[in-house]
Parts: C-alpha cells; structure tokens; sequence
C-alpha cells in the first residue's frame, strides 16, 4: 500500500499543453519488393487519385533517390531502408553468404533457436532479426518512448518483414505459403493474438486461388506493355503459357504460394496490415506506433515476367488501388493527416535481356557454368588442382585462407589469376580484390558502393562484377543485385503528418530515410546511421 505522505508528494499530472513534443500517431513504412523509381511515373495517368498520386501529390518526392551499396537485394534494401546504414555496418550484405568461420551458408533472418508460432511448419518460423548488427529506426523509436510505443512488420517475406521491424519489436508477421497461414516466430511469442489466429481462420488466400488473376481493365489499357505472350517471360507453375487470364486453381507446386506470385499477394499483406493496426489499437494511443509493411508479390512477378509485362502494370495498377484503400482506411481509424507514410523500394531490376536485345539495347545472360568452369581450371593450371574456391555467394568466391597461407600463395596473385580468366567470359565487367580495394582499378564511384557493402566477418574476397544490362539466369525472367541504376534508383515519398509538400532531385540515399523518420520524430536514428535527414521533406 502506497503510504499517504509519499502519496502527498506525487507529482500533480501533467496536462498535454500545446508547447507539449508533437508527433504524428502512427508511421506507416511501405517497402515495395523491386519498384524501380520509375514505375511511379510510368503508369502515372493509371493511377487512383488516392494511392501512388496521393502520396506524390499531397507529400514529398526524392526523385533521385538511390542505394549507396553494390549488391541490391532484398534483404539488405530492407536493412539499409531501416537502419539508415549500409552492409558494412549492419552485417546484411545479401540474402545469404557464406560464414567463413563456422564453414557454413547463413540465410539473412535464420536462426536454429526458435520455433514457428501459428502453423504446423516447424521450418518456415525459425527466423528472427539476430544477424542484423546495428539497432533500426524502429528499435529506437521504442527505447524512446520507453517500450511503450508499438512496432509491427507485415511482409509476405520474412526477411521484409523481420529485419525492418526491429530487435524489440513486439510483432513481425510473415506468410507460410505451405498452409496459407501467416505466422511469426518464438522469438516474438508464444502464441499468435486472437485477431491473426481470426484473419487466418477466414482462409483469404484460398478464396483469392478460387478468383484467378485476370486484367483489371480492358485489354486496350496496356499500352505500357509488351504483347502479353513473349518468349522472355517465364510461366506460373503448371501454366502452359504466360498470358491472361491465369486460371490458378490446380496448378502444380505449392498452391499458396502460387497465391503470392500474383497482385493477390499485395491484397493479403493489406489486410494482415489492417488486421494488426486494428488488433493491436496501433495509433490509438498517446505514444507514436510504427508499422512497417512490405509488399513481396511485385518481386516474384518481376522476376518470373521482368518490368515491361502486362502482368506487371496490371500488378502495379491493382497496388494503387489497395494503397488507396489502406490509406482511406488510415484516414478514418488514425485521422487525416495524423499519421506520416513513407513508400520506398528494397532495389530495382534489369529489363528483361530479351526485351533489351529485341530493343537492340546492351544485354545478355553470365553463362554461370562457363565462368566456374573458367575461373576453376585457371586455377589449377596456375596454383595446382586444390579447392582454393571454398563457396560462392552474392557472385562472390570465397577462398581458403588457410590452403594460400600453406602453399604461399598471395591473395593479389590468386585475384590476378581470376581476373584475367574472367574478363574472357561474355558479360564479366570486372573481378574486384575485396581485400585490397585501394589498389583497385575500378572506377572511384562503383568502388564506393563495393566498400559499403563489404563486412569483414561476412564477404567473400573476390567480386566477380557483370556488364550493366546482364544478369545470371535463364532466358524468361530476370532479376537484381547490382550496382547500375536500374537496381540502385527506387521511389523515396513521403506524406502526412509533419511532411512538407514539394519534391526535389538532389540524390539522396535510402540510408537517408531512417534519419528523416528520426528527425520528424525527434528521436535518434539507428546505431549503424550514417544518413542524412532529407530537411526541405520536413515541416519546421
Ligand atoms: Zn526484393
């Protein structure tokens, strides 16, 4: 019992005055997985009032906006977006590499200590944020408001998911595409709260399967877009062509996730995003919550059909239409301009090489077989017939130390030898000593971009890089991960609360976001930051 003379010296409360620190109720992060920055523009007159225009119209634009890191892909797009850092920094330098120490690949959100919560899929929820080195934008919005503010990701994908919601965050959901449930991991809970347990009770992704996916205006409208059946465009599985209307019940592989290849994986991840904001009160109460959401279908279909496809505006038109409805729903749960909203992207895409070469523009495909076969016996014939090449990840080679070390070999001499084995291989720009980049040959501004992406503990020693316009694949689809402007170039937009309304074409860098959110916020940015807050974006 709380004594009556320390009772008497409690602190009267303080009432909220207006000098009292303002900030917006809810932020609202939207990642969307490979939007180049011009899809903003290249399907503007398609475009709702209420979505992508609205966020360009009533907001702030960064037209110029760019990675400042070689190796574009998804989650180290997600990682810079939220800690306001680069690869060297937070650890993320890909999807996966290679731990020389422990001798095994890594996958960026892995980790054997947990368990799935909310599937039988004992595989899909051994995930959490533990290899990210440095704390988000998000993290630090929580320590801020001591814990009391809210953070939660949404993303089909678990890394889009896990790493920009943070370390203590209090939720990161992601989608199971075995069970069509969207689940989270030990590390979070024990249990998924009742309201996820109720959206994944009304089985949505099966009813969007029974739905198809067929154009969402008449066909005349895709004026943006090669013919729907082309030779460079890959098929759903069990699909016999590329074209609309896909029929999507009973095709082979794995039905669920042939729900996420397909704009109904944006509608899903929309809803699972409304469900969280509505479960869980977000921007309902006096502290600021954060939800980061990640759109993860226009990735897949970029990948399987690349950026000049049909399928891919109509994925973009239906993304406008669902932007439009998340923020008419934002608008009435938080309130009109009581909330701040940025969209940005994890990394851009190539065009398809055989959309490029129809074009007469500079393309190809790396023949990955033909450079190892190369790049192996140059090897042999220079150093003896070892495994010098212990694994090969993000285009990286990974050489043994320990093998050099023995039989005396430097590592300027191995990376002469594969350098000059390489460049013989159609598509190879360059190989880059990751060891020794001040004595680099290459050009000062893509060497700044390998610097920050390289981390001592987690990179290769050998960067094998491609000619812009190339890629490593097959000859349908195509894919990301480089350092031109194609991969490195996406949206940054910002609208709502404490936002200006403008836009400017000054580069600035996706590491700039997290200390424009800190600034507006008045909080500190990530640990890892070496952005700057985009000040003409903010309200004074
Ligand atoms: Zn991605």
């Amino acid at each position: 019992m709380v004594s009556s003379a320390i009772h008497a010296q409690t602190p009267k409360k303080v009432v909220a005055k207006p000098s009292a620190l303002a900030r917006p109720k809810l932020v609202v992060g939207i990642v969307v997985d490979q939007m180049r920055y011009d899809y903003l523009y290249r399907y503007y007159d398609q475009y709702t009032e209420g979505g992508f225009k609205r966020m360009m119209n009533e907001g702030f634009n960064c037209r110029n906006n760019h990675y400042s890191y070689a190796l574009t892909v998804t989650a180290a797009g997600h990682a810079s977006a939220y800690t306001g850092s680069i690869p060297a920094i937070n650890g993320i330098i890909g999807n996966e590499w290679y731990d020389p120490i422990k001798k095994q690949d890594v996958y960026c959100v892995e980790d054997s200590t947990v368990q799935t919560v909310g599937s039988n899929n004992a595989v899909v929820g051994k995930m959490s944020p533990k290899n990210l080195l440095v704390s988000t934008i998000t993290d630090q919005l929580r320590i801020a408001t001591n814990f009391r503010s809210k953070t939660i990701g949404v993303a089909i994908k678990d890394r889009g998911s896990i790493l920009p919601a943070g370390h203590s965050a209090n939720a990161a959901y992601w989608f199971d595409s075995k069970t069509g449930n969207w689940v989270t991991s030990t590390y979070y809970m024990d249990d998924l709260p009742q309201w996820a347990k109720g959206y994944n009770a009304k089985k949505m992704p099966a009813e969007y399967l029974k739905k198809g996916w067929d154009l969402l205006l008449t066909a005349d409208a895709y004026g943006q877009s090669s013919p729907d059946d082309v030779a460079w465009e890959g098929k759903l599985p069990g699909a016999k062509k590329p074209v609309f209307p896909y029929e999507l019940m009973g095709m082979s592989g794995d039905a669920f996730g042939i729900v996420t290849d397909t704009p109904w994986g944006n509608t899903i991840t929309k809803e699972m995003a409304i469900e969280a904001i509505k479960g869980e009160n977000l921007g309902k109460g006096k502290d600021t919550d954060f939800i980061a959401i990640s759109f993860s279908s226009p990735d897949k279909i970029g990948h399987r059909v690349g950026p000049n496809s049909i399928e891919q505006q109509d994925d973009f038109l239906r993304l406008d239409r669902e932007f439009a409805d998340l923020f008419g729903f934002l608008d009435t749960w938080v309130g009109k301009g009581e909330y701040t909203v940025f969209l940005t992207a994890d990394h851009g895409v190539v065009d398809v090489p055989g959309f490029a070469a129809s074009h007469k523009l500079p393309s190809g495909l790396v023949d990955r077989k033909l450079l190892t076969e190369t790049v192996t016996n140059a090897i042999s014939e220079a150093f003896g017939k070892e495994k010098y090449i212990v694994a090969t990840d993000n285009n990286q080679l990974y050489i043994d130390h320990s093998l050099l070390k023995k039989k005396n070999i430097t590592m300027a001499a191995m990376a002469a030898v594969v350098r000059d084995a390489a460049l013989t291989v159609p598509g190879v720009a360059d190989v880059l000593d990751l060891s020794d980049m001040g004595k680099a040959p290459l050009n000062s501004y893509q060497l700044e971009l390998y610097k920050n992406n390289v981390n001592a503990k987690r990179s290769g020693d050998l960067q094998v890089i491609s000619q812009p316009g190339w890629f490593y694949g097959t000859s349908t689809g195509t894919s990301h991960g480089t350092p031109y402007n194609y991969d490195t170039q996406v949206p940054f937009v910002m609208f709502g609360w404490g936002v200006n309304k403008g836009e400017t074409v000054r580069r600035t860098s996706v590491s700039d976001i997290a200390p424009t959110i800190a600034s507006l916020l008045h909080i500190l940015p990530g640990s890892g930051n070496i952005g700057l807050p985009v000040e003409e974006a903010l309200k004074k």
